[in-house]
């Protein structure tokens, strides 16, 4: 496992572009769930781990400065894995004098996450595409965790026709349900446990959607009896995958998405469900062609 820190490092990775070079851009600070996308990226080809903590994803007032940077941490628990490399640069490295390109979003950035947080995935687009450029990977593999991010970053590649294919990976959770973030460590042990709601909720709603509800007023009415155990909720969204509308009624590939304010974290946490006539199956996001 080698440690590369400058685009010239980079240089290092020639030898293993014969297969198909996989990357798993994280912002460090790693678990059980970025982990879960190294094995599985390690089963593309060659894995390339990045580690930047992008500031350009963080308005002003997030929490930029408080997130945890520990890459002695991330080196240790990567190297049972072996990924072929981790790539830890700084902001130079990725943004140079900071005034160059950036990248805007298309309609998936439309709600949600973007609304909440203005600018998060013009940083998300200009992060990733700056890493694409740098490490030249043939697969990238991102979390389904983030949903929102899979689908905007998803739109990029297609509209601009990115020669890199996109894998995503289901989430990873604590016992109790909870989706593992780099956040979960701003919990103290009350708002730890509180925290397990998002996932209650979600899993109400599926239950639902499993015993034929397609209101999606009572899906989002599911999940909202359970968030109050949270302290606040940002939005509780149903989204159709395929074209990102807010359906009365949920049909076809639909997104579950939540956030919530627990103790000091924001939360996120989502399911992704495949509604059909018969019933309504967990699905990916990616690989399924159309826009993503
Ligand atoms: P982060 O560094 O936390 O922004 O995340 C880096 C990548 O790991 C993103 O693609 C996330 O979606 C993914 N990820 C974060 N948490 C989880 C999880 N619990 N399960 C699966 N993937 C995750």
């Amino acid at each position: 496992m080698k440690l590369l820190r400058t685009a010239e490092d980079l240089g290092t990775l020639d030898s293993l572009r014969d297969g198909n070079l996989t990357v798993v851009p994280t912002m460090g600070a790693l678990h059980e769930g970025h982990l879960s996308l190294v094995r599985a990226a390690a089963s593309h080809g060659p894995v390339v781990v990045t580690a930047f903590v992008n500031p350009t994803q963080f308005a002003p007032g997030e929490d930029y400065d408080a997130y945890p940077r520990d890459l002695q941490q991330d080196l240790d628990l990567l190297a049972p894995l072996a990924p072929a490399a981790v790539f830890a640069p700084d902001t130079a490295t990725v943004y140079g004098d900071g005034r160059g390109v950036t990248i805007q979003p298309g309609r998936y950035a439309e709600g949600l996450c973007g609304a909440d947080r203005p600018g998060h995935f013009a940083g998300v687009l200009t992060v990733v595409a700056r890493l694409f450029g740098l490490v030249r990977p043939d697969v990238a593999v991102f979390g389904r965790k983030d949903a929102q991010q899979c689908l905007v970053i998803g739109e990029m590649v297609a509209d601009l026709r990115l020669p890199v294919r996109l894998v995503d990976v289901p989430t990873v959770r604590e016992n109790d349900g909870l989706a593992m973030s780099s956040r979960n460590r701003y919990l103290d042990h009350a708002e730890r446990a509180r925290a397990a709601c998002l996932w209650r909720g979600l899993s109400a709603a599926r239950a639902l959607a499993q015993t034929g509800e397609r209101s999606a007023a009572r899906l989002r009415e599911a999940v909202a009896a359970a968030l109050a155990d949270a302290d606040e909720i940002e939005y509780i969204q149903v989204r159709s995958v395929g074209d990102w509308t807010a359906p009365d009624r949920v049909t076809g590939r639909t997104l579950l998405a939540v956030a919530a304010r627990v103790g000091p974290a924001r939360l996120i946490d989502n399911l992704v469900l495949d509604i059909t006539d018969d019933g309504a199956a967990p699905c990916g996001l990616l690989d399924h062609g159309g826009n993503a």
